[in-house]
């Protein structure tokens, strides 16, 4: 059974930054697939600006080319706040204990991890693996509440999200892109222009539905 990426996020909207991060975790680890999920109204941070509905449609249109991108919206379907430990239990109930599933986040994500909801429960469930960030580096420094524990005893080599369902940390070189939501919602929020950071199809969904002005 060979593994399966999750890719979290608010998406709001989804960026090039996004698409490279999937990609290359794809690449690097040898998964099986991508499943791409939407948060509907994430716990953990400030609500996005764009509906779920305009967020998830952004996605579609982003890795419509990438026949092992998929998606999933079950988060985006119900109204009570979203949290990763909920979604891994979900994605349990419905491919087994034995699938190896691989949460593939930025390196500015896996910094936050202990202030996720159950952080430390998350490793029963799957494996991590962190891209790198511009700006962001994993040091005593950088990794609080926790972090740096739990990641000197589950680093381990990429090969090895393949040979357990969950529990290891991986770290995978990316391509430094600074591109951020924030960002382009700022640039997008002036008018100014966001082309070439983002899928062209994705920027004339935001102009055609007013998005972010
Ligand atoms: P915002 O600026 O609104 O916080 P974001 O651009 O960081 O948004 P999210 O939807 O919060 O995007 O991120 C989803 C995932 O993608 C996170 O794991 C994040 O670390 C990762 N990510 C986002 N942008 C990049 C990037 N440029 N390089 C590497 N990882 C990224």
């Amino acid at each position: 059974m060979q593994a399966l990426g999750l890719m979290g996020g608010t998406f709001d909207p989804v960026h090039f930054g996004h698409l490279r991060l999937a990609e290359e975790a794809l690449e690097a680890l040898g998964l099986e697939a991508v499943r791409w999920i939407p948060s509907g109204r994430p716990g953990h941070r400030d609500p996005p600006l764009a509906s779920a509905l305009h967020r998830v449609e952004m996605v579609r249109l982003a890795i419509a080319d990438q026949p092992l991108f998929r998606l999933d919206v079950a988060e985006t379907r119900t109204l009570d706040e979203t949290f990763t430990i909920n979604t891994l239990h979900r994605l349990r109930r419905e491919l087994g204990e034995l699938r190896p599933l691989v949460m593939i986040v930025g390196m500015d994500s896996f910094l936050s991890l202990a202030s996720w909801r159950a952080w430390q429960d998350l490793f029963a469930l799957a494996h991590f693996a962190v891209g790198e960030r511009p700006g962001f580096m994993l040091s005593a420094q950088t990794m609080v509440g926790g972090l740096a524990l739990e990641y000197a005893r589950r680093t381990a080599e990429p090969d090895a999200v393949q040979r357990s369902p969950g529990g290891a940390i991986v770290t995978f070189p990316m391509t430094a892109l600074d591109i951020s939501a924030t960002d382009l919602r700022e640039r997008l929020g002036r008018g100014a222009s966001a082309r070439y950071l983002l899928p062209e199809t994705v920027l004339a969904y935001i102009r055609a539905h007013r998005l972010y002005r």
